[in-house]
């Protein structure tokens, strides 16, 4: 069947373009905004878990300061996305309110989700705002990322989110309904690709060139962020947005380009995991610990009977049992210091040991994969 199966993957992402976003006047196009909001409502309703990567901070803030986006300057640009950003977020909160649903403005930059002390630290605060029934609205932080260490695209970005937090499906919202073989607006004889089983250079080459300026990613960026949000386990769709309830359309069959990831992002996570070459330290662990952990729980402190190496908090290390097998890896979550001190403790007495409070877990779960008799 053509079109793309929404309901069967539960946490999504859905990514919306400016273009979408921001009406004639350059304003929020409040209407198109509340047609999402509802999508969203009942997508949460069905058990989808739901988080936004919204662009327009820069559009509705240029709208604000009264700047021509084309000749503004990077600084103007994002004093722009400062003044805009808010607005942004609020729109949403307003749309999202009337289905008493709670929004939470998350700005990231590449930091944030490449180092990976960082990328714990945003991984379990969106866990979290989940966890909470929260709808992040995440943008980039434009206010302080500079042209060397910026994503510069939202599409990207969106896919580097769906990583972090082990998606199973980024919906990529834009003006156009998907890949053609060539750029339709040049080409008459461009076709529509419904589906793209490897993302190839030929596949690559149809998207043709980023375009540069800021707020448009275009079609070659979508596909980039296919690529990386499909080697994470997670499946894309390019869909046009550009109508009032985009998502239903979508899952009623609504044209597009799917983008099917392999397997599943947990396994895409734990392939990661065993191919990580720097293995910083070891975590031996009690028997009970071992059966918890094989159990698909977390490592907690107290199972921990003994910790070898200099590991910082995201370094991979290795978990052995009582009698020095090893059983699998995982990331750290707190440095060789810190986790000598908490050896054998519960996590109740992490704050009185450490001197702040700390994260529950040693090693959690979905940071951890197991070798062997893995049930
Ligand atoms: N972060 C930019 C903004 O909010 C958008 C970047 C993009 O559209 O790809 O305006």
């Amino acid at each position: 069947m053509p079109g793309f199966a929404l309901s069967e993957y539960r946490r999504l992402v859905v990514k919306v373009g400016s273009a979408l976003l921001i009406g004639e006047d350059g304003n929020v196009h409040r209407g198109w905004l509340e047609g999402l909001a509802e999508d969203v409502a009942r997508l949460v309703a069905d058990g989808h878990e739901v988080l936004i990567v919204s662009s327009g901070a820069i559009g509705i803030g240029s709208t604000v300061l009264g700047l021509n986006k084309r000749r503004a300057r990077l600084e103007d640009l994002q004093a722009a996305a400062a003044a805009g950003q808010v607005q942004l977020v609020h729109a949403y909160q307003e749309a999202l309110s009337a289905h008493d649903i709670v929004a939470a403005q998350v700005l990231l930059t590449p930091e944030d989700t490449e180092n990976r002390r960082r990328f714990l630290n945003a991984r379990g605060t969106l866990a979290k705002l989940i966890e909470h029934s929260v709808i992040p609205i995440i943008n980039e932080n434009d206010t302080v990322a500079t042209d060397e260490i910026r994503y510069g695209d939202n599409d990207r970005l969106a896919a580097r989110v769906a990583q972090l937090v082990m998606a199973d499906a980024l919906v990529l919202l834009s003006d156009v309904d998907g890949l053609y073989t060539a750029d339709p607006g040049k080409d008459s004889n461009a076709t529509h690709i419904p589906e793209v089983a490897n993302i190839t250079d030929e596949v690559q080459m149809m998207a043709g060139e980023t375009r540069s300026e800021i707020g448009s990613g275009g079609m070659a960026t979508k596909v980039q962020a296919a690529r990386i949000a499909t080697h994470a386990g997670c499946s894309t769709v390019i869909t046009s947005g550009a109508i009032v309830r985009p998502l239903e359309a979508l899952a009623a069959g609504g044209k597009c380009t799917v983008f099917s990831a392999a397997g599943s992002p947990a396994a895409a996570r734990k392939q990661w995991l065993a191919g990580v070459l720097e293995v910083r330290g070891e975590l031996r662990l009690d028997d009970g610990a071992v059966t918890a952990l094989r159990n698909g729980k977390s490592l907690l402190p107290v199972g921990v009977i003994e910790i070898v190496g200099n590991f910082r908090r995201g370094d991979v290390v290795t978990i052995v049992d009582a009698s020095g097998n090893e059983i699998g890896r995982g990331l750290a979550e707190y440095s060789d210091e810190d986790a000598q001190r908490l050896v054998g403790y519960r996590s109740e007495d992490i704050e009185a040991k450490l001197g702040y409070r700390g994260r529950s877990v040693m090693v959690h779960r979905d940071e951890l994969v197991l070798f062997d008799n893995e049930r």
